[in-house]
C-alpha cells in the first residue's frame, strides 16, 4: 500500500515586532522551512532567515486585490502540507495568544498532519515592556487580565462582561481594542473604574516604529484620535502605566524614531543595520544588487590554476574576498593550495572579510584611487617585475591596474563577480520606502548611490519625500551624489560604517 507522509507543520511565533525576540527553536525552523506562511503582524525581516529557495505565502503576495484570506492562508497550509511539504507558519506574538492559533492546530489535528507549536514572545508583554511599562509590581499590583477589546456582544461565549472587568484588580491588558477603544473605557468608568486610572496604548511596539501615548481612562480615546495611533496596538490600564516615566528605555535610543534605508549587500549590510536598530532605528534593508558569478570565466579558471605564481593577492572589496574563495573552494579543499602569496586588502571592510577566514593581511591600502594603492606598495616593496593578481568585480575602473603597472608590477585582473540591478523585495522594505519615505538614506560607495539611484531613482525620491537626507561615507560617495546634483547632508570623517553611525548620531544627537 502506498503511504502518503505528510510534511510537519510548525506553528511558530514570531514574536511581537523586533526581530531579535524570535526564538532559537523558531530560527532553526525557519532555517529549513520549505514553505513559511506569514501573518500580517509578523516582521517580514525574519524571511531573511528561510531558505532562498522556500516558498513564501503572505496575504499580499498573491495578486489578488486584497490580498489572502485567513482561511485561504490555512487551506494553503494544509494542502502544503499533505504535498508533504514542511510548512512553517509563523504567527505574530505568541500561537496561542488571540490570533486564531488554537483553531489552526485543531484543523491540523483534525487533518491527522503532525504539528507542533513553538511559542512566541507575545506582545502582550513585549510592547509594554518596551513602552517602559512592567505588568505587576509589587507596590502597584500582583495580577494581570488580559482581554480583546474587539468582541462579538451578541454571542454570549465571547461577549465582554464590563460590571466583571471593573471588579477584577491588577493590571488589564487590552489587545484588538482600538476601533472602540471609547465605548469600553466608558464602560469600565461606568462600572466603577476611577476615570483617573492610568491608561497608555502602544502601537507597534517594539518595532522602530512604536508610538505610545499616556492618559487616564478619562483622557485616553481622545489622545489617541489626536496622535493619530492605528492598530496593531495594545492598551494598558492600571496604576503601573506611571512607571513609564522612569523606566522607558527603548523609546530614549538616541535613533529611535529615524527610518534610515540601508543598500543591501553593500559590504558589512547586516552588521551596520544590526547597530541601526540597536540604537532604535526603524531600519529599511534595500536590495538594490546583487551578486553572480562573473560572465567571463575562463580568466578566474586559468588564475586558479597557477594561484601559487602570484607574489601578491589584491582584494579591494568583501564581495570581492566572498566571490573568490567561493570559486576557489569549488575548485580546491584546502586552503593551503593558496600558497604563499602576500595578501593586500584596499580598506578596512575589505581586510575584516579576509580576517574572518583567518588570512592576515600584509597591506592595507586605505584608499581606492590608483596613485594611493601604488604608493602603500612601492612603501612596502620594489614592485618591479613583481606579479600580482587583482581579484575584483568585473566591471571595474583602469586605475589601480595602470597605477601598479607603471611601476613595473605584472598584473593579472581577474572578474571574480558581477553585480546586477536586484528588484526582488522579500521583506517589503523597497516598497515601505516608496509609500513612507525615510529620514535618512546611508550610502557606503560610490557604486551604492549608481544602484540605489537606479532602482529609485534618487532626486525624484527626494522631492517626493523632502525631509529624506542623504548620509555619504566619504569624498569618494559624495561625489556620487553630486553628480546627481544632489547634496549629502553628512558625509562620515571616519569612512568606515563606524564612522558613519558615528557621523548619524551626531546628526541626531
Ligand atoms: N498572538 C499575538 C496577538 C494577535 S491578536 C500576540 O501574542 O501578540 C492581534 C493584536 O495583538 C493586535 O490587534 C494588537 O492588539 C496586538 N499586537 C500584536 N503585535 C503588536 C505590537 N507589536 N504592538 C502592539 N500591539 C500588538
Amino acid at each position: 500500500m502506498l503511504v502518503k507522509s505528510f510534511g510537519t507543520v510548525y506553528l511558530v511565533g514570531a514574536g511581537p515586532g523586533d526581530a531579535g525576540l524570535l526564538t532559537l527553536r523558531g530560527a532553526e525552523l525557519l532555517r529549513r522551512a520549505e514553505v513559511v506562511i506569514c501573518d500580517v503582524l509578523v516582521n517580514p525581516e525574519l524571511l531573511r532567515l528561510a531558505p532562498a529557495t522556500a516558498e513564501i505565502i503572505t496575504r499580499g503576495n498573491h495578486k489578488r486585490d486584497g490580498g489572502l484570506s485567513q482561511d485561504e492562508l490555512t487551506k494553503l497550509m494544509v494542502s502544503r502540507a499533505q504535498a508533504g511539504q514542511t510548512v512553517v507558519r509563523l504567527k505574530g506574538g505568541d500561537p496561542y495568544i488571540f490570533g486564531r492559533g488554537g483553531e489552526e492546530a485543531e484543523l491540523l489535528a483534525a487533518e491527522k498532519i503532525p504539528f507542533e507549536v513553538v511559542p512566541g514572545v507575545s506582545s502582550v508583554a513585549a510592547a509594554a515592556n518596551y513602552a517602559g511599562i512592567p505588568l505587576t509590581h509589587r507596590d502597584h499590583c500582583s495580577s494581570f487580565t488580559v482581554f480583546t477589546g474587539h468582541s462579538d456582544s451578541a454571542d454570549p461565549h465571547t461577549a465582554l462582561r464590563y460590571e466583571q472587568i471593573a471588579q477584577i484588580p491588577g493590571t488589564k491588558v487590552v489587545l484588538m481594542g482600538m476601533n472602540n477603544l471609547a465605548d469600553w473605557t466608558q464602560a469600565l468608568m461606568a462600572q466603577g473604574l476611577p476615570a483617573k486610572t492610568p491608561v497608555a496604548v502602544v502601537e507597534r511596539g517594539t518595532t522602530g516604529r512604536q508610538k505610545c501615548v499616556a492618559g487616564t481612562l478619562a483622557t485616553i480615546a481622545g489622545l489617541v484620535a489626536k496622535a493619530k495611533i492605528a492598530p496593531p496596538a495594545i492598551t494598558i490600564v492600571g496604576d503601573v502605566v506611571n512607571l513609564r516615566s522612569r523606566l522607558n528605555w527603548f523609546e530614549q535610543k538616541p535613533l529611535f524614531g529615524r527610518r534610515i534605508v540601508v543598500t543591501r549587500r553593500m559590504e558589512q549590510a547586516g552588521a551596520f543595520a544590526t547597530r541601526l536598530a540597536e540604537l532604535g532605528a526603524d531600519v529599511l534593508e534595500v536590495p538594490t544588487i546583487k551578486i553572480s558569478e562573473p560572465l567571463e570565466r575562463m580568466a578566474v579558471v586559468e588564475a586558479l590554476l597557477e594561484i601559487n605564481s602570484y607574489e601578491w593577492l589584491i582584494f579591494t572589496s568583501a564581495n570581492g574576498v566572498t566571490a573568490f574563495f567561493d570559486l576557489f573552494f569549488k575548485r580546491f579543499q584546502d586552503m593551503r593550495d593558496l600558497g604563499g602569496a602576500r595578501i593586500a586588502a584596499v580598506g578596512p571592510a575589505t581586510a575584516a572579510k579576509l580576517r574572518e577566514l583567518h588570512l592576515q593581511v600584509d597591506l592595507m591600502p586605505e584608499a581606492f584611487t590608483g596613485a594611493k594603492v601604488a604608493a602603500a606598495f612601492m612603501k612596502y616593496q620594489n614592485i618591479e617585475n613583481v606579479k600580482m593578481c587583482l581579484l575584483r568585480a568585473e566591471v571595474a575602473g583602469r586605475e589601480i591596474v595602470d597605477a601598479l603597472q607603471e611601476n613595473g608590477a605584472i598584473i593579472d585582473d581577474i572578474p571574480v563577480y558581477r553585480t546586477e540591478p536586484d528588484t526582488g523585495d522579500r521583506t517589503g522594505a523597497a516598497a515601505r520606502l516608496l509609500e513612507e519615505g525615510a529620514d535618512w538614506v546611508t550610502f557606503t560607495s560610490s557604486s551604492t548611490v549608481e544602484h540605489f539611484h537606479a532602482r529609485f531613482d534618487l532626486p525624484k525620491l527626494r522631492k517626493q519625500f523632502p525631509q529624506l537626507k542623504l548620509a555619504a561615507i566619504g569624498p569618494e560617495t559624495s561625489k556620487a551624489i553630486a553628480a546627481l546634483k544632489l547634496k549629502p547632508d553628512l558625509e562620515a570623517k571616519a569612512h568606515t560604517t563606524d564612522g558613519l553611525l558615528a557621523a548619524l548620531l551626531k546628526a541626531e544627537g
